[in-house]
């Protein structure tokens, strides 16, 4: 069976294309969204998702979050005493997807289709592919996330040359992207973005204005606050997404068994997040630049990413876009339906027609040469061949002369990016070619860069004297990891310890009442100690009902602390 995965920095999700439509497939706990959270427990055992989130709260020092960002770097972090790369995390969580939907649909799950930020550069996506053979998945293909979001809003089934554009807030990223259908096919035509803005940094403004207006606050807490956002960001977060649905709301914070309370308006929120509202304009204005449209030419825009639920959001889209957005699929999942639209297709489920899909490459490739300026010779210029938004699979040929009289060889630097100075980009690889002995700018190469849907560089050069050749394929960089590296990890990975399926709510459970016990004093204190130690004796028992009793009892009281709100 093929699956459809959305693996996103904050949260992940899993679906399935049935019955001619697709489904999202619930965790352990019912939800469809899987936080993206990893951590070890004080015997070394897993947890991932909410329970982990909930984890990182109490111990830090054994969790991680937001690994999706150091995804293809040599990073590590450190759980307990093991190290961990992105692309292992990354597979525990994809592991723990595939165990919900293995459940689910009582049957195993081989392959995958895994949505990538078309952003990625080649290491990003080679570790994501690694991550996914990590997990025990064969990664049938990388899908852009916003072609995933355009499959699901079936841009696939409008007339030739509509154009959607996707605009897409999640967690800690924003992504815009313009997507073009023609003759069956789904082409990215343009994709910008920026990589440290997302819903976070609206509930971070949402907490800097409880700092600043609180007035219960001593400086010296104000100060504590200051420096340990973790006193205060899940309140701040509570109070971001109340203000989604509802004009004011009161943020509430416990610190050192006070309750302090601020009033806030969504007109203070959007107030102290103009600026990041700002911010999101010049990808879009890139991306329709990118792509040589007007914002009225565009067929439609759609919203995706959990924060796009902000109102403020939606008015900006309309005011720019002079239209209402799409958003009738929530926008949490459109990205992961899409995924499973995509696997149907893989799987070439009858309901769907087959569409291809082409990707552009989001980044410029070229070389680093040197530039005769009048007599001043200036090295380390990047030279690109394919241009950035290019259409994939391109292949694109550029011609460069030598720079010295007689010299005996280039040696091209293969670079990734849009500096303009050469060694700022991303070095892919090199390639040697030797030349006949010449005067300067007699001599001449041929450079051709061959990329495919696969994200394969191919690279050749000809020396144009005597049409000798040489070329080299790109998939390997440092930061990969080695057959060696990637056998190894799959065999720590298997000796990971983890709680059986079944018990995953009791898991949260637990790690929610151990960080509300850290949060509160007092009373409250004492009666979370009390549900704890009675929880952990009924489930001691090993009594499945009366387990299943304890644990609703559970959820409640706790519910009765902090309100139910899961995130
Ligand atoms: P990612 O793609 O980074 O995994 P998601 O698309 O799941 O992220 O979006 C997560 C973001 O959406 C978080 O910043 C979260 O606060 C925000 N979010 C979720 N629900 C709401 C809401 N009701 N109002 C405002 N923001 C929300
Ligand atoms: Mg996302």
């Amino acid at each position: 069976m093929i699956v459809g995965i959305d693996l996103g920095t904050t949260n992940s999700l899993i679906a399935v294309f049935r019955d001619g439509r697709p489904q999202l497939i619930p965790n352990a706990l019912g939800d469809f969204s899987t936080p993206s959270a990893v951590a070890l427990d004080e015997t070394g055992k897993l947890i991932v998702g909410l329970a982990a989130r909930e984890r990182a709260a109490t111990d830090p020092g054994r969790s991680a979050q937001a690994f999706k960002r150091w995804m293809g770097s040599d990073r590590t972090v450190t759980l307990g005493d093991r190290k961990f790369r992105a692309e292992e995390l990354s597979a525990l969580v994809l592991q723990w997807l595939k165990a919900d939907a293995e459940a689910f649909l009582g049957e195993p799950v081989t392959e995958a289709v895994i949505t990538v930020p078309a952003y990625f550069n080649e290491a990003q996506r080679r570790a994501t592919r690694t991550a996914g053979e990590l997990a025990g998945l064969k990664v049938e293909r990388l899908l852009n996330e916003p072609t995933a979001a355009g499959l699901a809003y079936g841009l696939q089934d409008r007339p030739d040359n509509s154009t959607f554009l996707v605009f897409d807030l999640g967690g800690g990223t924003f992504d815009v992207s313009v997507l073009e259908y023609f003759d069956g096919v789904v082409e990215v035509r343009a994709s910008a973005g920026d990589t440290r803005l997302g819903g976070e940094d609206f509930a971070h403004a949402a907490g800097k204005l409880f700092l600043e207006r609180c007035t219960g606050l001593s400086p010296a807490e104000r100060e504590r606050l200051l420096q340990d956002p973790t006193l205060w960001w899940r309140a701040a977060e509570q109070a971001k997404r109340d203000l989604s649905e509802r004009d004011q709301t009161v943020m509430g914070l416990m610190l050192d068994g006070r309750r302090l309370e601020l009033e806030l308006t969504r007109a203070d929120l959007e107030t102290a997040t103009a600026e990041l509202l700002q911010r999101l304009r010049r990808p879009i204005e890139r991306a329709l630049q990118d792509a040589q449209l007007s914002p009225t030419a565009l067929d439609e825009v759609v919203l995706v990413g959990g924060a796009t639920r902000m109102p403020m959001i939606r008015q900006l889209i309309t005011r720019l876009f002079q239209r209402l957005p799409l958003r009738t699929i929530d926008p949490d999942q459109a990205i992961a339906q899409g995924a499973a639209v995509q696997a149907g297709l893989k799987a070439r489920d009858a309901a769907l027609e087959e569409v291809v899909l082409t990707d552009v490459m989001p980044f410029s490739l070229g070389v680093i040469s040197s530039q005769q300026i009048g007599q001043q010779r200036v090295g380390d210029r990047f030279s690109p061949i394919i241009e950035r938004n290019t259409p994939v699979p391109v292949s694109r040929m550029n011609r460069y002369v030598t720079v010295s009289d007689n010299q005996s060889h280039v040696e091209l630097d293969i670079r990734q990016g849009e500096s303009p100075v050469g060694s700022d980009n991303l070095h892919l690889g090199k390639l040697e070619i030797e030349l006949p002995p010449l005067p300067a700018g007699q001599a001449e190469v041929e450079v051709r860069f061959t990329y495919d849907a696969n994200g394969l560089l191919e690279v050749d050069v000809r020396d144009v004297q005597r049409g000798r050749t040489a070329s080299t394929l790109i998939r390997n960089t440092a930061t990969e990891m080695s057959e060696a590296q990637i056998e190894q990890a799959l065999a720590r990975l298997r000796m990971l310890k983890r709680h059986p399926r079944d018990e995953e709510e009791n898991r949260y459970l637990i790690e929610r009442a151990k960080r509300l016990y850290e949060d509160r004093l007092g009373a409250e204190r004492e009666a979370i100690q009390h549900w704890l130690s009675q929880f952990e004796q009924v489930l001691d028992t090993q009594d499945g009902r009366a387990i299943r009793q304890a644990r609703v009892q559970m959820r409640e009281a706790l519910d009765s602390v902090d309100g139910g709100f899961r995130f």
